[in-house]
């Protein structure tokens, strides 16, 4: 139990990480307000969080100014699938550059600490590997996944502008592959579509020649890192590698997902979309040295409770975000 309750605030707070977050931090105590505008989540992902008196649920669209009075805020709000990001490239940019410009004002005027969840897509398609924060990245600015690179590189921009000439407390993380329950059915994320596939015995659908690579980080082991650096030293805003460098190609995964479903699925493949980065896996050094933090939960594990959670959902639920 930490030693101060506070007000917080997750923007994003319904999607697949931010519900995981706000249900830690109502677990802690804290008097949590959850905002999202619900374009690729819905309220179920929160509804056993509804009933509780230090949590609030609130409709907005980051994209217009947000007045409240916080102590943190964690900027979540984004749609993180390259199928729901590219969907409305134009309305993804302005989620992080407008979103983040309404949180950090309002972050000035309270004197909130601020977390931006960025990502390893500021790296694009890496020429370093494993990616140091010292890389640059290697990112297409007029690629179909640009909307989203760019628009977290220029989020990043902001934050540390802010930190520089308003002295506003902030936080940044690069967040990389990360999976479990609560994760979209229908957000074409590859952990996902494959189990969904293979618990239905419909082809796995590999882009390309399934030897590109992703190291995938089990969400409670990146909640924990998120907190952690939420609540370090303040003079360490950032930014700071958050996933599992455990690195595995498509085709691996898909091989894994199907040998622990048992499931008779076919791998199909099918043509690599443009800008797909070929390589990805953190190196988490920083993260160890300064927060004490590093993954414990490996693929297996983490896949058996994904597959879990999506054997047992009622898919009739769900729309899909992009209908
Ligand atoms: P998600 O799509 O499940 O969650 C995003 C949430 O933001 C959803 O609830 C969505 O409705 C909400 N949202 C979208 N646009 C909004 C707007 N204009 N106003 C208010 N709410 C809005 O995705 P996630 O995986 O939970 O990702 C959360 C954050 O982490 C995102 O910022 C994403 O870029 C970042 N991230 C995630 C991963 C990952 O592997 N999951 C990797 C890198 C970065
Ligand atoms: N991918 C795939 N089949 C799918 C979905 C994704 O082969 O059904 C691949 C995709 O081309 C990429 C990797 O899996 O190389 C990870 O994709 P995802 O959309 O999960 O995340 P990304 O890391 O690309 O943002």
């Amino acid at each position: 139990m930490p030693e101060t309750l506070k007000r917080i605030l997750v923007t994003g707070g319904a999607g697949f990480l931010g519900s995981h977050l706000c249900e830690r931090l109502v677990d802690q105590g804290h008097d949590v307000i959850c905002l999202d505008n619900f374009f690729t989540s819905q309220k179920s992902n929160v509804e056993h969080l509804l009933g509780k008196a230090n949590f609030e649920l609130i409709r907005h669209d980051v994209t217009h100014p947000l007045w409240l009075e916080v102590d943190q805020v964690y900027n979540m709000a984004c749609p993180a699938s390259p199928v729901h990001y590219q969907f409305n490239p134009i309305k993804t940019m302005k989620v992080s550059v407008m979103g983040a410009i309404n949180v950090l004002g309002m972050a000035k005027r309270c004197k909130a600490k601020v977390l931006q969840a960025s990502t390893s897509e500021v790296y694009g398609d890496p020429d370093v590997h494993p990616q140091p924060e010292s890389y640059r990245g290697n990112v297409n600015p007029i690629g179909i996944r640009a909307c989203y690179d760019e628009g977290k590189r220029a989020a990043e921009t902001l934050f540390f502008d802010y930190h520089r000439a308003n002295g506003v407390n902030i936080r940044v993380i690069r967040i990389f592959n990360t999976y479990g329950p609560r994760m979209h059915p229908y957000d074409g994320r590859v952990v996902s579509n494959f189990i969904l596939q293979a618990l239905r015995g419909e082809d796995i659908t590999i882009y390309g020649d399934g030897s590109q690579t992703r190291s995938f980080c089990y969400v409670d082991d990146l909640i924990n890192g998120i907190m952690a650096m939420m609540n370090g030293p303040d003079d360490f805003p950032g930014p700071v590698n958050l996933g599992n460098p455990h690195e595995f190609t498509i085709r691996q995964l898909a091989e894994q997902i199907l040998e622990m479903v048992d499931s008779k699925s076919e791998l199909r493949e099918l043509p690599l979309p443009a800008d797909d980065p070929t390589q990805r896996r953190p190196d988490i050094s920083l993260a160890k040295k300064k927060l004490g933090w590093e993954p414990k939960i490996e693929l297996r594990e983490g896949l058996a409770k994904t597959i879990d959670y999506f054997a047992n959902l009622d898919l009739r639920k769900f729309r899909k975000p992009t209908d």
